[in-house]
């Protein structure tokens, strides 16, 4: 099966004339894939028909189907896609009356295993291809044109960089989607040399550092990836981050009742979002069936964002969209029996 969707229109053209064809069957292709929304080879009636039947032989168009859909009375869309391997991944979209922003998955399940979140419960099956998240964009893409992407679904992006970068040069093709650079977001868990590197290679994207508590001890117990990186080594790459890319970056912080949420640990975040004039995300906690953490009550929560406030912090809560679906990342796929069917 050719991952026609992991290819910008340049590396489209390139196919074409590989395969002995005049370039613009390739942007026939790219077309058909990004502007039409076609569903099989057969759809492409600009094609000649005995490419279509060729096309058609070598393997499937799509990289994905839908296995399971969950629709929350917000508009919110959580769509679980099983790849051509049996594999789920996750995608969420959610609609505002100005945006449409995709969430989307960069690996099969996730390694990282953070003890508030489903997607790290069965570990990293593999990495997502390129197309298969460009894919995760362009299927909802199709029902209202999507403004924005975060990669905050299941995975690590940083362990599948080369992919994610690709994924992103391809949505941001002016001949497809065209999406901005600045209206991407990549989230990571902190792998110190790939936030450098980030910066080097896509100064333009947002980055979000999934921080969720601002000391070592706090940190190691929630997120295993902090004994191998501690804060310290962290937050030297992120100092670096910052002198490379002059853009406001986003700290994701999780409100977990009675772990992160102390009066120290709040001054703590206010003086590290000072410190890289970060944007601070607060997002209470939402439970999953039988977890180790609770949810804090809207008093605790308001107590907490007013101290990051009233210190310098700038912080911003994150109302719950999708609150009446699985909308946590990596919740649908494990309620339907794990992160993958029989891959
Ligand atoms: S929060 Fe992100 S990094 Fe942590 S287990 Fe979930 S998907 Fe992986």
């Amino acid at each position: 099966m050719i991952d026609f969707f992991s290819w910008t229109l340049v590396d489209a053209k390139e196919w074409a004339v590989y395969e002995g064809l005049k370039a613009f069957r390739g942007q026939q292709v790219f077309d058909a894939l990004h502007r039409n929304f076609a569903q099989n080879f057969d759809d492409i009636h600009v094609l000649p028909q005995e490419l279509r039947e060729k096309l058609t032989a070598d393997g499937q168009l799509l990289p994905a189907t839908e296995h399971t859909r969950q629709e929350s009375a917000d508009g919110t869309v959580k769509s679980l896609l099983e790849l051509h391997d049996g594999c789920l991944v996750e995608c969420v979209s959610i609609p505002t009356e100005t945006r449409h922003t995709i969430c989307v998955s960069s690996q099969v399940g996730c390694s990282v295993g953070c003890t508030f979140c489903a997607s790290g419960i069965n570990g990293v099956t593999r990495d997502c291809t390129a197309g298969e998240i460009v894919y995760q964009v362009l299927f909802h893409h199709q029902r209202r044109p999507v403004t924005n992407v975060v990669f905050m679904g299941s995975g690590e992006p940083m362990f599948n960089y080369d992919n994610v970068r690709q994924a992103i040069a391809v949505l941001c093709d002016q001949r497809g989607i065209g999406l901005g650079k600045r209206r991407i977001t990549v989230s990571t868990s902190g792998v110190p040399d790939r936030i450098r590197q980030f910066g080097h290679d896509e100064p333009q994207v947002t980055l979000a550092l999934s921080l969720h508590a601002p000391d070592n001890d706090t940190r190691s117990q929630l997120m295993p990836i902090n004994r191998r990186w501690p804060l310290t080594e962290l937050l030297s790459a992120m100092d670096d981050y910052s002198q490379l890319v002059n853009r406001r970056m986003t700290i994701e912080y999780v409100l977990l009742k009675d772990v992160n949420m102390s009066t120290e640990q709040a001054l703590q975040l206010a003086a590290l979002g000072k410190r890289y004039h970060a944007h601070i995300n607060l997002i209470p906690f939402n439970a999953v069936g039988s977890s180790a953490h609770d949810a804090p009550s809207d008093a605790e929560v308001l107590q907490f964002s007013n101290i990051v406030r009233d210190n310098g912090g700038i912080a911003t809560l994150r109302g719950q969209r999708g609150a009446d679906i699985d909308a946590a990342c990596g919740q649908l796929a494990i309620k339907k029996g794990g992160k993958k069917l029989d891959c």
